[in-house]
Formats: structure tokens, C-alpha cells, sequence
């Protein structure tokens, strides 16, 4: 080994083991670990140190949340690696659930024991529409039970109606690539961020999506965003290469290369985070310091089917199987 690898290996160590004491660690020290190369023996001390955070903080648990994708539609937002943007010219019938298929949705999720409920719609999504769907999906789970909104950028009086309407946090992000395979800007997105953070949401925040493309400094300017905001659940996410979506071509990364990414984000977001996703779900990630998965039922930003149940979504049956394949109690 050459001298400036041993001294790298040397710096790991003491950054995980500084980690591990519960210490946070900064933006150099976390692109120093994502510099890590995946087939050394570092990587694995990165992989178990981020594994034994989360076994500790999570007391070994898993959680399973439901994902319910309410339309099916033509989206001006345009985002480059989505079925639904409308220059993409892949969604050729719009489709949208009646509110009892999504009651019935909520209901079936409910019984199968998932932790929270996210309903998910399009950016161009009618946003009066979404809060009766949501004040009605929340007469019917729990009051404890967490209700999340995915849905486009908004203000903070929209943030206040999705309160009054029952919603309990919201998942946003400023994307890998925003204004640029998005046609919205970044600010756009700090913007609702900032809302976000200053009502009584809960933020989920993602590093996503992540292509071969993205460089470590812009995946780092993410993990640190999330923190920025105060997120609450984070997760990271590898980009789908669509097919005949304008990002299809540039592939993806590794099961192995994500595993590294959730694992420095698990460790630089230290105790503030009370669950740690990968999605779409993944075995290697859940030995990296992820306990949370998504089930999904409609629409889905990342499948040509109508029905994501019936293509890449997974079921709760499934999502249990992986989390007891890692060894997450459910
Ligand atoms: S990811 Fe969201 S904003 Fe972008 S095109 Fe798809 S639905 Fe629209």
C-alpha cells in the first residue's frame, strides 16, 4: 500500500471511531469516507460502523412505510429521469384514483401493519384535491399514525392547511441535478424547504436521485442539506434508469455503490434522525445502517405500469421479508 493510502486508511479510522463515540462528523471527513474505494477493507469498517449506529438507535427495528401514488398524469415539471414528464410523451392515458379506492388503499395498508401512510401525487396535482384526500384518509387510520405529503413545492400557508388537514410531515428534496434535468429551480425547492422547516412538519429528506454521474461534492451538498433543514427521516435512493426516459442512458450505480452513500449519510446524520430509508429497497443498504423500506401501491415516478403493486412496488408481505432477511425486527 502507498503511503498516502495508509494514511487515508488511518483517517477512517479515526473518523469512524469517532463516529461510533457519537461524535458528528463534518463535510471533509464525510467526502473522505465516500472516497472509500467499495472493494477495500475500509469499506466494510464504513459498512459496520454505520450498522451498529443504527442497531443501537433503533434498537434493532425495522419500519415499513406505505406509499400511495394518486395519479397517473402528464407533469410539466419535466424531471429527466420521470415517466411523467410531459415531453417524455410516455403516459399516453391519464389516470387518477377515486378517493374510496384510495380509502380502501389506506385501509388494506393499515391492516397490514405499516408504520406511516405518504400519499404521493404530480406537481401539476390540484392542491384542494390533495388536502381533501388527505383530511379524509386521516378520518379513517389512527391519530398516532404519521401521515405523510409528497406532493410539488409549496408556501408556507400551504404548509399550514396540510397541518389543519391532518398531515404530519412532508417528503421534499432539492434533487441530484435540480433546474437542471428538472424544470424547476433549486431555489424553488429551498423555498418549500424553508416552509417546511418552520412549520410543525416533519421533514423526509432523500439524496436522490443518484446517478453514476453525480459527483461525491454534490452528493455530500445533499446529506448536508437534509441536516440543514432538520430533517427527521432520511434516506438515499439510486436513480431508475427508465426506459426512454432522457436519463435512461447514462445507467446506474451499484447496490454496492448506494450501500456506501447510505451508509456515510446514516453516520453524518448521527442521533437527529429517528429512521434511516433506502429505496427502492435494498439488502445491502439494510446491512449499511438503513431500517426503513417503502410498500407502494398506484403511480409510480419510477414504473411504466399503471399499477406499481403489479411492477417495481413492492408489498408489505415483501418489505417484511427483506427487513427479516437483515435481521430488523418488524
Ligand atoms: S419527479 Fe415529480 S416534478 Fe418531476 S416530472 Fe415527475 S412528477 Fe413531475
Amino acid at each position: 500500500m502507498d503511503s498516502n493510502k495508509v494514511k487515508d486508511s488511518q483517517r477512517v479510522s479515526e473518523i469512524l471511531n469517532k463516529a461510533i463515540l457519537g461524535e458528528k462528523i463534518n463535510r471533509e471527513e464525510a467526502k473522505l469516507l465516500l472516497n472509500i474505494d467499495i472493494h477495500s477493507k475500509d469499506m466494510y469498517r464504513l459498512l459496520s460502523c454505520s450498522n451498529e449506529l443504527s442497531r443501537k438507535q433503533f434498537n434493532n427495528r425495522g419500519e415499513i412505510y406505505a406509499q400511495i401514488g394518486i395519479n397517473n398524469s402528464l407533469c410539466s415539471k419535466n424531471c429527466d429521469f420521470c415517466v411523467f414528464g410531459e415531453k417524455h410523451k410516455l403516459i399516453l392515458d391519464s389516470l387518477e384514483l377515486d378517493r374510496d379506492d384510495i380509502l380502501k388503499r389506506g385501509k388494506d395498508f393499515l391492516k397490514a401493519d405499516v408504520e406511516e401512510i405518504f400519499l404521493m401525487v404530480t406537481a401539476d396535482y390540484d392542491f384542494e384535491n390533495f388536502l381533501d384526500i388527505g383530511s379524509r384518509l386521516r378520518e379513517v387510520i389512527p391519530k398516532k399514525m404519521k401521515l405523510v405529503a409528497n406532493l410539488g413545492d409549496f408556501d408556507m400557508s400551504r404548509a399550514r392547511e396540510l397541518e389543519k388537514a391532518g398531515f404530519t410531515g412532508a417528503y421534499h428534496i432539492c434533487r441530484l441535478g435540480e433546474g437542471q434535468s428538472t424544470e424547476i429551480s433549486k431555489e424553488e425547492r429551498l423555498d418549500t424547504l424553508s416552509a417546511i422547516k418552520n412549520s410543525k412538519l416533519d421533514l423526509y429528506y432523500c439524496v436522490e436521485p443518484i446517478g453514476p454521474e453525480h459527483t461525491i461534492d454534490e452528493i455530500v451538498d445533499e446529506i448536508f442539506r437534509g441536516l440543514e433543514y432538520d430533517v427527521s427521516v432520511m434516506a438515499v435512493m439510486r436513480r431508475i434508469p427508465v426506459p426512454n426516459t432522457p436519463l435512461e442512458n447514462r445507467g446506474q450505480i451499484s447496490e454496492l455503490e448506494l450501500s456506501k452513500i447510505c451508509a456515510v449519510t446514516r453516520i453524518a446524520c448521527g442521533d437527529s434522525i429517528r429512521a434511516m430509508g433506502v429505496h427502492e429497497p435494498s439488502l445491502l443498504s439494510l446491512m449499511s445502517g438503513a431500517n426503513q423500506i417503502y410498500a407502494e401501491k398506484g403511480c409510480n415516478p419510477r414504473d411504466t405500469r399503471e399499477n406499481t403493486s403489479e411492477g417495481r412496488g413492492f408489498s408489505v408481505d415483501r418489505a417484511k421479508r427483506f427487513l427479516w432477511e437483515c435481521g430488523w425486527k418488524y
